[in-house]
């Protein structure tokens, strides 16, 4: 959810998302063009492996909002939960009403419902922040979804949903919470490691590495600055080469918007300088390495807040296509400032002619607009390939992370 914070800064740009019916096709959207999206994809592939669950807890979910974001003496808080609300479509009245957690979860099934059967979306929970003395620490907290209502969630529309457990591992119970989280089918474990103050090179990690290692469970990880969910504030634990320290236990990672924002230490120099995030990135990727095992997701990747350089590095890198995975990072299409088209135009990735027709997209259905979005994108011929779009096959089924008890013997 990185750059909400710059984006709201702003204000020469459309700020509202007008929340259209999500019903395709869309007035002023051709249905050839639209067609031309779907070229080459299989829905059924198609999981969207980074969108976000909000809630304020009014349905007794057991979310949170930090309480400076509804404050209106907090003004850059109060501006940023309301443009994610916005961006959610969650109206004003169900803001009244304390509906939120409904009301956000009815939008995003009728915008997943207007995609063709097969397509899915992981939904993140999002755990607390703890300090390293194992101390709940709320006052670092920016929001919370527990694991249990990401769960709930996806059940309700299985056919539209999985889940992705978020567990902070310095809990006591952080070993068992995962055991749960894995008996329970979620198909990955997310962190936010500068948000939730989690510093990857913890020794008291690795039991917790071994664990996600043998359940071949996907660790995604926000890399990169952060900025919507400043939460510990320890931006330096983001860095990308700390990613090393699971790769080196055999945990496979995603790194979250291929750490696209902001810089980070380089840490392998003598005398550690900024450097690119993504720079830092592109280092791992191309270390033999972590080959098998190191993943990054595209979600956020076309915000304004990103470099033209990423931009046409990601396009270029067909070699690590295979590698990608579609991301949405929902709601954060529907906050209309965080993708500027023209700005695209000219950084020579985007057709003019696209502009209108997605423009218009959004305004309806962000999500596909979305996926429109990271269809059209060329830079001197390169699109994303279409492997991509094929994140299914990523997660394959968990296998239980312990041995199944032994049967008493029978009497
Ligand atoms: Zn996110």
């Amino acid at each position: 959810m990185a750059g909400l914070f710059s984006a709201l800064a702003t204000d020469a740009v459309p700020f509202r998302n007008p929340c259209g019916h999500p019903t395709l096709p869309v007035d002023d959207v051709d249905g050839e063009w639209l067609q031309r999206i779907w070229e080459g994809l299989d829905p059924a592939q198609l999981w969207d492996v980074h969108a976000h669950l909000i809630g304020t807890g009014d349905s007794g979910s057991g979310c949170w909002i930090a309480p400076s974001l509804s404050q209106w003496w907090h003004p850059v808080e109060f501006a940023r939960k309301r443009a994610i609300l916005n961006g959610a479509c969650v109206d004003p009245n169900a803001i009244d009403a304390k509906e939120i957690d409904r009301a956000y979860v009815r939008r995003l099934v009728q915008l997943a419902d207007a995609f063709p059967p097969g397509a899915r979306w992981l939904l993140f929970a999002f755990d607390e922040a703890f300090d390293a003395t194992g101390e709940r620490r709320p006052d670092w907290t920016t929001f919370h979804v527990p694991d249990g209502y990401a769960r709930a969630i996806a059940g309700e529309r299985p056919d539209r949903f999985g889940w992705v457990a978020s567990i902070h591992p310095c809990r006591s119970d952080a070993l068992e919470r995962l055991d749960r989280a894995i008996a329970g089918g979620a198909l990955a474990m997310k962190w936010l490691p500068s948000s939730m103050a989690i510093d990857l090179r913890d020794a008291r990690l690795r039991p917790f590495y071994d664990r996600l290692a043998n359940a071949r469970l996907p660790l995604i990880v926000h890399c990169g600055e952060e900025h919507a969910v400043p939460g510990a504030g320890r931006q330096d634990l983001g860095n990308p080469l700390l990613l090393r320290e699971p790769l080196r236990h055999g945990v496979r990672v995603i790194a979250a918007h291929c750490a696209s924002l902001g810089l980070a230490l380089d840490l392998d120099l003598p005398r550690p300088r900024p450097a690119q995030a993504f720079d830092l990135f592109a280092r791992l990727m191309d270390e033999a390495e972590w080959r098998e095992l190191l993943l990054g997701d595209v979600s956020a990747l076309f915000q304004f807040n990103r470099r033209p350089e990423v931009w046409r590095t990601v396009l270029r890198r067909q070699d690590w296509h295979g590698r990608l995975l579609h991301g949405s990072d929902y709601p954060l299409p529907g906050v209309i400032p965080l993708v500027r088209l023209p700005q695209l135009v000219r950084a020579g990735v985007l057709e003019e002619a696209h502009v209108a027709p997605l423009g218009a997209l959004r305004n309806h259905h962000p999500l596909m607009f979305d996926l429109a979005l990271k269809r059209l994108a060329r830079w001197q011929g390169d699109a994303l390939g279409v492997s991509i779009f094929a994140t299914a096959r990523h997660f394959a089924p968990p296998r239980p992370a312990l041995p199944p008890e032994p049967r008493a013997p029978e009497q």
